[in-house]
């Protein structure tokens, strides 16, 4: 249970800012600037359904901008209220700092429970909200860039495109005024598994350097490295799924909403994504120890935490008792401002959410600028790309003729060379080098000033750097 004495989600948010900013030496009045939310819009509309008319609210806020256009998902889920997207949307804009995307930040969210509606009755509700945003410039093109973020994806996002194309007929860009659709719609290929992908790259560069891993008192690769994560959603299970079966991490915990699966030998991801696909969650789910209230495990011995849903999941009433050394926020805010003190008193290391789980809204760039240019990544220079490779392939050719035996290419070289990027590689080399340098950014601070002692510190001095960097240039 989460205790009364926290503060909001915001105020969550607003602490770690704070603490971050008085290392800070940043002009008067500046800090203010940055904090604040610059504006929430909420909408209140009705959709007739069942027979009579459904009233529904829902929140777009805009945290800052200074670049424009401003980004973020929208959030379908009861949990939804103006608290939460305004502290969502301050996230926003510190992650698209950190990570170079040209964006300032923004959120929305609808207060909506998607299981209780079929596919048609979304799509109404869906397009009726994105009307109301879209006919105040609140998803544009140029002003302002939802994405899926918990309870939406791709469906919802081609939804948003149509209304949005369909109101505004002759906008040749009208693809780029929303993110995470499907490749049909104008989507990216890499974008659904993009926010997994990323917190798998920020822990390959974690466990890069020695020095790091030994903060947490850890040693060696990710390989064999015991793992809980706590959500097995599209963020938890692609982060779960690759770091079993590229990294040689052990997944031996999964927390969902109705229960939690431990194995210690490591659980097999795939088929329990299948046994949640196919059961509506954990509970039955065989080749593993379950237990009804999953929390517990969030405590239990690991290297590795991954909280991957809620935020505030690690609060005050549990933060003590935590034993991984290492935690990764796959979700936004999962520790609250309380838990952090406590964890970080305990020498646990956190890899900040808005560095953690900014492959989303990087693979989100990359989608928006491919549909401003009109063209797949790729295209031009792939078979350019592989006709060049082929003439090395060929002379590698000659010298093994000439070696006669005594030298030869290895024998998956030559097809694994040969292949000219696509588009998934490029959006897969461009996320990796995007994980790897805002990783650097962080870590130079945390390393090199004795009042850093984190990385979310270390995170907010850099992002909210380039957002004042930001302002100066504009002249406020
Ligand atoms: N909802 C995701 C996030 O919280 C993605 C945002 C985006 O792609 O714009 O980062």
């Amino acid at each position: 249970m989460r205790n009364v004495n926290e503060p909001s989600f915001r105020e969550s948010v607003d602490l770690m800012f704070s603490r971050a900013v008085a290392l800070m030496d940043l002009p008067p009045g500046l800090e203010e600037k940055i904090r604040v939310c610059n504006a929430t819009y909420t909408v209140r509309f009705g959709v007739r359904l069942r027979g009579e008319i459904k009233t529904f609210t829902g929140y777009r806020s805009v945290h800052s901008e200074h670049m424009e256009p401003v980004k973020g998902g929208i959030r379908f889920s009861m949990g939804v209220n103006q608290d939460e997207v305004e502290a969502l949307a301050a996230l926003m804009t510190y992650k698209c700092a950190l990570v170079e995307a040209p964006f300032g930040g923004s959120k929305g969210g609808l207060c909506i429970d998607p299981r209780q509606y079929d596919e048609h009755e979304m799509e109404l509700i869906t397009r009726r909200f994105a009307y109301e945003l879209i006919k105040r410039d609140l998803i544009h093109p140029s002003q302002n860039v939802p994405a899926p973020d918990m309870g939406t994806g791709e469906r919802e996002m081609a939804w948003i495109a149509d209304q949005y194309a369909r109101m505004n007929t002759t906008d040749i860009n009208s693809r780029a005024c929303v993110t995470g659709k499907p490749l049909n719609a104008g989507g990216i290929a890499g974008r659904v598994e993009a926010t997994g992908r990323g917190v798998q790259y920020a822990l390959q560069e974690f466990f890069r350097d020695p020095t790091d891993m030994k903060q947490a008192g850890l040693t060696g690769s990710l390989d064999g490295k015991r793992v809980i994560v706590q959500g097995l959603g599209n963020v938890g299970y692609h982060a779960a799924k690759f770091l079993s079966e590229e990294d040689g991490a052990k997944v031996i915990g999964i927390i969902e909403y109705d229960g939690g699966l431990y194995d210690a030998n490591g659980l097999d991801v795939e088929a329990v994504r299948q046994w949640i696909g196919q059961h509506g969650g954990v509970t039955g789910y065989p080749d593993a120890t379950y237990s009804k209230d999953g929390s517990p495990l969030l405590e239990a011995e690991c290297d590795i935490l991954v909280p991957a849903a809620l935020e505030g999941v690690i609060n005050l009433s549990n933060a003590a008792r935590i034993q991984a050394p290492l935690i990764i926020e796959a979700a936004n805010g999962p520790v609250t401002a309380g838990a952090d003190e406590i964890l970080r008193d305990k020498g646990t290391v956190i890899i900040p959410d808005m560095y953690a789980n900014a492959g989303g809204v990087t693979v989100s760039y990359f989608e928006w600028v491919k549909n401003l240019s009109h063209i797949r990544f790729g295209r031009m220079q792939r078979r350019q790309e592989e006709a060049r490779h082929q003439l090395v392939i060929n002379e590698l050719q000659q010298l093994e003729n000439v070696m006669e035996g005594q030298w030869k290419m290895s024998p998956d070289f030559r097809q694994k060379y040969l292949r000219g990027a696509g588009e998934l590689e490029l959006v897969r080399s461009g996320l990796d080098d995007t994980m790897r340098i805002a990783y650097q950014s962080m870590r130079e601070v945390w390393h090199s000033r004795d009042d850093v002692t984190d990385l979310r510190t270390a995170a907010y001095l850099v992002s909210i750097g380039k957002v004042a960097a930001s302002y100066r240039a504009k002249g406020l």
